[in-house]
């Protein structure tokens, strides 16, 4: 490998066309397309999932009569997911995940979910497709809205559906590193009488943010990569932080996703192909097992690695941890928890454990299989 290149974890990803098309475009009915695409009735975009998770926690609060306050979420999931329940006004109540197949764990799910809890949060992890049966019960029996986190998930399915066709409301996310990543945006979608009931935030034009999507991504370039992770831009750093603005989806990101939409099956099938070639040469106890009917996304490549701080090497080929702590083990979160005694012993293990590996455009098979042999050699798997 040459001594100079660095890779990624997470990248941008805008082609050159798509770029004109956003610079030139008159036509943004990117709502539309991504409608169809999924099969749903309705959406709302807004500058990114959190702001529209936020705007929807609102609806569902100001709709209810039952003095619900609580949030369920994954017990380890993106820190933005806290910080919308918390934006929204209402408290974080965590299910724990089974940390080999990052399943909902039954027994947590039922004691956590009660007559305080207004919604469920439920998510594919890496794109990876995670069965909604695992919530019915509990949804029925409490009338609970289950809220699909498919920020990482579009494009892949789970027994032919889209993942973002599964829960009464999806959210996505088009921020570096997930499926449609333009750098900026995200959408909300469900029936369209529950959405009616949303304001759709107030947009700016957005060609500063097109911009800085172009720059980072020009920055990724594997010989400027290393530089660009020393300036002080907070890339790829984790932190809870509710003060977020809630607006709506910069006119020029809405014409660049637009134009992107037509590229996401190709991003999805690389990644996928990079994600054969991890999988095909790792023990599957260090891996995350597919259900049955799964289309995973692989975002990123969960590897369950073990405490041991990751090698300069492979830090250099883009491996990273996810997120630094379950969701009731981070010190600020922590004080918004309705229930803080609350066990999360699976999430807790993952956040030790996990360890990803970049499936982007940029990791091309060469590289995959280096990391792979990388990882073998000092992993012993
Ligand atoms: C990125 C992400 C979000 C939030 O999306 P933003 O557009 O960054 O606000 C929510 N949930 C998960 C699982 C994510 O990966």
């Amino acid at each position: 490998m040459n001594p100079l290149f660095w890779y990624p974890p997470a990248e941008t990803r805008i082609s050159t066309k798509s770029f004109i098309d956003a610079l030139l475009g008159k036509n943004h009915d990117f709502e539309k397309d991504l409608c169809s695409y999924l099969g749903v009735e309705s959406c709302i975009l807004g500058n990114s999932g959190r702001a529209l998770m936020t705007l929807l926690l609102q609806a569902l609060k100001k709709a209810d009569t039952r003095n619900r306050n609580e949030v369920l979420i994954p017990a380890y999931t993106c820190y933005s997911v806290a910080a919308s329940v918390v934006k929204a006004g209402l408290k974080i109540s965590v299910y724990d995940l089974d940390p080999q197949t990052l399943r909902p764990d039954a027994d947590s799910l039922k004691n956590a979910a009660g007559n305080k809890t207004l919604a469920i949060v439920y998510q594919h992890l890496f794109g990876i497709p995670q069965p909604r049966e695992d919530f019915d019960d509990i949804s029925i029996e409490h009338s609970i809205p289950l809220i699909e986190d498919a920020a990482q998930g579009l494009g892949g399915f789970l027994n032919s559906k889209p993942l973002g066709a599964l829960g009464d409301f999806s959210i996505f996310s088009f921020g570096r590193g997930k499926p449609l990543p333009i750098g900026t945006g995200g959408a909300l979608t469900g029936k369209k009488d529950a959405l009616d009931t949303i304001p759709t935030p107030s947009s700016a034009k957005g060609r500063g943010q097109l911009i800085t999507s172009v720059a980072v991504q020009v920055l990724s370039h594997s010989l400027l990569y290393g530089i660009m992770e020393k300036l002080p831009l907070g890339l790829g750093k984790t932190v809870f932080d509710p003060g977020f603005a809630l607006s709506g989806m910069p006119a020029a990101m809405k014409m660049l996703a637009k134009s992107s939409l037509a590229g996401l099956e190709s991003f999805n099938a690389h990644r996928r192909a990079i994600a054969g070639v991890y999988q095909s040469g790792l023990d599957s106890t260090h891996t995350v097992k597919e259900q049955a009917g799964a289309g995973p996304v692989y975002t990123r490549f969960p590897f369950f690695a073990g405490p041991k701080r990751i090698s300069p090497q492979l830090y250099r080929l883009g491996v990273r941890r996810m997120y630094p702590e379950a969701i009731a083990a981070e010190p600020v979160i922590k004080t918004y928890l309705a229930n803080p005694g609350q066990p999360a012993p699976g999430a807790k293990q993952i956040a030790r454990n996990l360890i990803t590996l970049p499936t982007h455009s940029r990791i091309t098979l060469p590289i995959a299989r280096k990391i792979l042999a990388v990882l073998q050699e000092e992993y012993h798997c």
